[in-house]
Formats: C-alpha cells, sequence, structure tokens
C-alpha cells in the first residue's frame, strides 16, 4: 500500500445514551465545545505528522480533563462512593497495546494506558499495582476528590435509592453508563489507533470492569480497522464487539458501515445490550452506528473542520462522506 497519499482522519466520541430532554442548553454548549477541542487538539498532532497514538490520546486528555465526560474528572461514582477509571489504547500499525483498570488516584488513565503499553512488558494493570507503575514512571498522582463532580454524585444516590427500593434501574441504558470517551484515528503513515476511557457504570460493585479497557471488548486496532466502543459494557464483552467488527473488516472483507452495524445494531441488541461505537478503516472511511437516542460524537479530516453532533436525528455528515482524496477504494 502506497503511504504518501493517506489523508489524515480523527474520530472521537463520548459515549452512547444521551436523552434529548436530559440535555440542558449550557450542557450542550459544553459537550460541544470540548469535543471542538479534543478534534481539533488530535488533528493537529495528524497535521504535525505525528501518529494515530499521538492524535488519540492527545484528544482523549482533553475529554478526561473535561467533567461532562464519563472519564476522568466527571467520571461516574462506584456503589462504594469511589471513582474508578478503566482505561485501554491500542496501536494498529504494530498490535501493542496498554490498559489500565480500576485506577483511582491518575488523572489521566489513558496516558497510563499508553505508559503501559510502552514503559512495561504488559498489556493490562489494575488498581494498586496500577498506581505504582505510573509513579514508577513518573506520573504525578491526585487526590480522588479530584474526579468528584455533583451531578455524577446525585446520579449515585438515585441509583442507591433505586436499589433499596428494588426496583430495576430506569436509566440503565442511558445516565449510568454515558459519557465514556474514546478515539480512533489514521495518520499520514496510513496507520491506525483506537483509545478509550470511561469511569465505567454508576452504581458498579466488586470491583466491575467493563469492555473499555479490555483490548478487543471496547477497544481494539489493527492495520485495517480501528474500533473504540461505548455502552453496556458486559455485552461488549460477551461479544468481543470491537474485536469482531475489525474481524469482519480485515479477514472477511464486509465493508466497514457494515461490519459495525451488524455488531452494534444486531449482534449487541439481540442479547439485550445497547450502545454504540466509532470505526475507521485505513481507507479513511467512517462508521459511527449506535441503538440509543443520541450518542455524542464527531470526526475531522481532509478539509480540518471539525464536525459534531449529538443527537440520533442529526446529521453528523458521515452518510455521503466520499472517501478522503487519495485514498483507496473500499473493497
Ligand atoms: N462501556 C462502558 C462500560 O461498560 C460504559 C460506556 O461506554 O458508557 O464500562
Amino acid at each position: 500500500m502506497s503511504q504518501a497519499a493517506v489523508a489524515p482522519v480523527l474520530v472521537i466520541h463520548g459515549g452512547a445514551g444521551v436523552i434529548r430532554h436530559d440535555m440542558t442548553p449550557p450542557k450542550e454548549k459544553a459537550v460541544r465545545a470540548a469535543m471542538t477541542q479534543a478534534l481539533q487538539e488530535g488533528y493537529a498532532k495528524l497535521k504535525a505528522g505525528k501518529s494515530a497514538l499521538d492524535a488519540v490520546a492527545s484528544a482523549l486528555t482533553v475529554l478526561e480533563d473535561d467533567p461532562n465526560f464519563n472519564a476522568g474528572k466527571g467520571a461516574v461514582f462506584t456503589h462504594d462512593g469511589k471513582n474508578e477509571l478503566d482505561a485501554a489504547i491500542m496501536d494498529g500499525y504494530t498490535l501493542r497495546a496498554g490498559a489500565v483498570a480500576g485506577v483511582q488516584r491518575v488523572k489521566n488513565p489513558i496516558l497510563l494506558a499508553r505508559a503501559v503499553m510502552e514503559q512495561s512488558p504488559h498489556v493490562m494493570l489494575s488498581g494498586a499495582g496500577a498506581e505504582a507503575f505510573a509513579q514508577s514512571v513518573g506520573m504525578p498522582l491526585v487526590d480522588p476528590s479530584y474526579f468528584r463532580t455533583e451531578e455524577r454524585w446525585q446520579q449515585l444516590q438515585k441509583a442507591l435509592k433505586e436499589d433499596a427500593a428494588k426496583q430495576p434501574h430506569a436509566d440503565v441504558e442511558t445516565a449510568k453508563h454515558f459519557g465514556t470517551v474514546g478515539a480512533v484515528a489514521l495518520d499520514a503513515q496510513g496507520h491506525l489507533a483506537a483509545g478509550t476511557s470511561t469511569g465505567g457504570m454508576t452504581d458498579k460493585r466488586w470491583g466491575r470492569i467493563g469492555d473499555s479497557p479490555v483490548i478487543g471488548a471496547g477497544t481494539y486496532a489493527n492495520s485495517g480497522c480501528a474500533v473504540s466502543g461505548t455502552g453496556w459494557g458486559e455485552f461488549y464483552l460477551r461479544t468481543v464487539a470491537a474485536h469482531e467488527i475489525c474481524m469482519k473488516v480485515t479477514q472477511m472483507r464486509v465493508p466497514l458501515k457494515r461490519a459495525a452495524a451488524e455488531v452494534i445494531n444486531q449482534e449487541i441488541p439481540s442479547m439485550g445490550g445497547n450502545g454504540g461505537a466509532i470505526a475507521l478503516d485505513a481507507q479513511g472511511h467512517i462508521s459511527i452506528p449506535f441503538n440509543t437516542d443520541g450518542m455524542y460524537r464527531g470526526w475531522i479530516g481532509a478539509d480540518g473542520v471539525p464536525h459534531v453532533a449529538i443527537y440520533g436525528d442529526e446529521d453528523d455528515g458521515t452518510a455521503e462522506m466520499p472517501a478522503p482524496a487519495g485514498s483507496i477504494a473500499q473493497p
């Protein structure tokens, strides 16, 4: 494959599940601004000739630092009132990957995941061990109170009341697991990368770990496909969703949009799950399927203009998107 003419692309998500009546104009404005900034910062890396990994890490750092997303600051609370953060990153070119689960004091879990990939012999570290590793590579730790926001705290109080009343969680598809962040990128060398960062699900217990930090489930990239998922993690784990999409694309030659739709809009709902994903192939084709009312999503490509959308009935500009100039036609 000729590498010279590849037009870089960055696609991000800020979680599936949003419903219009839960949004306020100030929140919507803040979310759109943060998504735009994440796209611009990540894309600047790609334009400067940096790697897809750099773009993914930079976009996700912006979203982790923004309290409107369920990742880094603003993460959801566990049943015990803590924030336990999960993240993963994968380099499609080398198939190297790094992940962390259940960390409570790392400001940017996506950067720690990358450090695990680049500076440890392992792929996945958890809890106190992951934090000890963070310190060993000079990553400063923050007080756990850094992650707290009042909105997330109130979501936990609501879930705890529902637990006590033995009510089913009416919001299990929405607020409980909403706001995870993810990114997939294609760089000028034609290399792909994927990353995901989350606080998981409100009211999670017993050290629950979702799909986001599990390579193949919520996060996966190879030489032809990169995916970051968001949704009810147990179902993404059981379908190995991100890997499944990429295997369809790279092994079975299924076009990206169809592959992603088969997993997100058929396999997962048929089992009772829900959510969405962002997917990107090595030709720059984008797919953003979701089966919830909305999904925070955005992309930026050859024209350098950030495209951001929230609701299901909002055009995100990917449907009629032409393949980027200089790219190879999709099989
Ligand atoms: N998939 C994440 C989890 O289950 C949550 C989300 O994407 O909103 O931990």
